[in-house]
C-alpha cells in the first residue's frame, strides 16, 4: 500500500466565470470519492480572465487550504497555461483537465485506481464526442497518425494523469509550439488509455475557437512530422517529370505533323491548377518557416503576475517564466 500521496488537479481558466463554482463543487465530490487514499489539492492557472474568474479565484484560495492560484499577466492561450502549470506543478501525481467540465471530474477516480495498479501516463481516450467538431477531430487524428506514426494511435486531448517522474521528463520539453499529447506521448513509457464520454461545454463557448483548433491542429502535425514537407518534394518530382514529358510531346507533335493544338482554355487550366499547387506547397513550407521563427525568438510562453500559495502564507510576487 501506498503512503498517501498528494494528487494536484492543474485546471486552466480563462474566464470561466460561470463554469468554477459547479466545477468546484464536481471536484469537491470527486475529491471525497477517493477520501483518504490521496491528498487532492488543486493548481489554478488564470490565463488573463477579465470576467471575474479572477476575483472568484482570489476568493476560493482565502476560504481553503487546497488551493494555489497563479496568475498570468494576461491571455496567453491554453497551451501556454498548461506549459505554466506543468511548471509549477508540486506533488506525486498531476491530473490536468479544462474546467469547462467538458473533462469529466469524475475520471479523477478512474485514473488514479489506474495510477495505483502501476500505471505512469493515463488519458482520457475520447469515447464520444457531443459536439460537432467530432469530424473534425476524427479527420485530424487520422491524418495526424499518418504522418507521424511514432505516436500512439490514441485519441487524446490534454485530460490526463501523470506520474510526477513523468511530469519531470515533460519539463525537459521547452519548445513554443506546444502539442501537448504529443509531448506527453514523448515523455511516456507505457500508456493506459480509459474510454471517457466528452461533454459538452456548460457554460459559454469555446474559448480556442476554430482558428485556434486550426492552429493547434496544424502545429501538431508540424511538429511531429516532416512528412508534409516531404510529400511537397515528391509531388514537385512528379509533375517536373509530367511536365518534361508532355513538352517532348508537344514538340513531337510540331516537328512531325503540321496539326496545330487547338485549346487554349485548357492550357489556362493546367496553368491555374499548376500555379494552385506551388502555391500550396509554399503554404506548407511557410508553416514550417513560421514556427522556426517563432523557436528562434526564443519568447517566454508566459509570464507570471501573481503566485497565491499556502505555504509561504503571503502572496508572493515573483514573475517566473520557462526556462
Ligand atoms: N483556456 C485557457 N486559455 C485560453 C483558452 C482557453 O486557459 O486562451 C482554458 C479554458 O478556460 C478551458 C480550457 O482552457 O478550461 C479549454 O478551453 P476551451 O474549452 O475553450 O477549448 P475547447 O474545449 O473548445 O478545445
Ligand atoms: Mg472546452
Amino acid at each position: 500500500m501506498h503512503s498517501k500521496k498528494t494528487l494536484e488537479v492543474i485546471l486552466p481558466i480563462f474566464n470561466e466565470k460561470q463554469n468554477l463554482p459547479i466545477l468546484i463543487q464536481e471536484l469537491d465530490k470527486a475529491k471525497a470519492k477517493l477520501g483518504d487514499r490521496a491528498d487532492v489539492r488543486f493548481l489554478f492557472i488564470n490565463d488573463g480572465s477579465a470576467d471575474g474568474s479572477k476575483e472568484i479565484l482570489d476568493a476560493l484560495f482565502r476560504a481553503r487550504r487546497d488551493i494555489r492560484v497563479v496568475h498570468l499577466v494576461h491571455n496567453f492561450g491554453h497551451a501556454a497555461a498548461l506549459a505554466c502549470g506543468i511548471e509549477n506543478f508540486r506533488g506525486d501525481i498531476a491530473v490536468i483537465m479544462d474546467a469547462d467540465l467538458q473533462d469529466s471530474p469524475d475520471a479523477l477516480v478512474d485514473m488514479f485506481n489506474a495510477w495505483e495498479k502501476g500505471a505512469t501516463t493515463v488519458v482520457a481516450e475520447r469515447a464520444s464526442r457531443t459536439e460537432r467538431t467530432r469530424l473534425f477531430f476524427d479527420l485530424f487524428y487520422k491524418i495526424l497518425h499518418k504522418m507521424a506514426p511514432n505516436l500512439p494511435p490514441i485519441k487524446f486531448g490534454t485530460h490526463c494523469l501523470l506520474d510526477a517522474s513523468v511530469v519531470t521528463r515533460l519539463r525537459q520539453y521547452t519548445e513554443r509550439n506546444r502539442y501537448l499529447p504529443g509531448l506527453v506521448s514523448l515523455a511516456s513509457g507505457k500508456i493506459v488509455a480509459l474510454p471517457v464520454d466528452r461533454q459538452s461545454r456548460k457554460h459559454g463557448k469555446s474559448q480556442v475557437g476554430v482558428y485556434g483548433l486550426i492552429n493547434l491542429a496544424i502545429t501538431a502535425i508540424v511538429s511531429f512530422s516532416s512528412r508534409p514537407v516531404r510529400l511537397v518534394s515528391i509531388f514537385g518530382l512528379c509533375a517536373s517529370a509530367f511536365s518534361l514529358a508532355f513538352g517532348v510531346c508537344i514538340m513531337g507533335i510540331k516537328v512531325f505533323s503540321s496539326y496545330a493544338i487547338p485549346g487554349w482554355a485548357s492550357m489556362m487550366t493546367l496553368s491555374a491548377f499548376g500555379s494552385g499547387v506551388q502555391l500550396l506547397c509554399i503554404g506548407i513550407i511557410g508553416e514550417y518557416v513560421a514556427r522556426i521563427y517563432e523557436e528562434t525568438k526564443q519568447r517566454p510562453l508566459y509570464l507570471v503576475d501573481e503566485i497565491l500559495e499556502l505555504s509561504q502564507n503571503q502572496q508572493l510576487k515573483q514573475p517566473r517564466q520557462v526556462a
